[in-house]
């Protein structure tokens, strides 16, 4: 037999919620330090301008989930996230391994999609328990910033196709 459901109780959906709203906040602070490193790494301008646009939206995402936090009436923290750790480590390989290497650009994008994807799945989610849970206020934040997240994906993967990919395949 299923337990009674309550989203009021401190373990329910609205604390999922949180949770979920804590893991983000951390995996982009995390994005914020990240993305000016790969921009600083890549070598060819248009990767390196992806990342440098991404940035000033991630500036913005971290904003509108502290507007998700106030609207709870909940302080801005964040809750380590291993999965964007892991993720960024991953990153973190392709740049000392592929340093000076016409694949590093590839790498690089393919790093960065991996860190899109990540968010895209928590925004995605996060977006289903605000429904339930009614809060009106915070869903166009939400969407808002998944927009943003699928958008840099679908650039990445044209950046990868057109340049980063073809470059280092030549050079094979
Ligand atoms: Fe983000
Ligand atoms: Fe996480
Ligand atoms: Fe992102």
């Amino acid at each position: 037999m299923p337990k009674k459901a309550s989203s009021a109780t401190s373990n329910g959906l609205e604390s999922l919620f949180l949770d979920g709203l804590k893991d983000l906040y951390y995996a982009e602070k995390k994005i914020l330090k990240t993305l000016p490193k790969l921009a600083k790494a890549a070598q060819s301008e248009k990767v390196s301008a992806a990342f440098e646009k991404h940035l000033k939206e991630t500036e913005g995402q971290v904003d509108r989930l502290e507007q998700v936090f106030e609207m709870l009436g909940k302080p801005a923290r964040g809750k380590t996230c291993p999965a964007i750790d892991g993720i960024i480590e991953e990153g973190s390989e392709i740049l000392e391994e592929y340093k000076d290497e016409p694949a590093l650009d590839a790498g690089l994008v393919g790093a960065a999609q991996a860190v899109e994807h990540y968010e895209i799945a928590r925004y995605g989610t996060l977006i289903a328990w605000a429904e339930e849970l009614s809060l009106k206020d915070a869903l166009p934040l939400l969407r808002q910033t998944l927009k943003e997240e699928s958008d840099t994906d679908e650039a990445l993967n044209a950046l990868g196709e057109n340049d980063a990919n073809r470059r280092a395949l030549q050079a094979a």
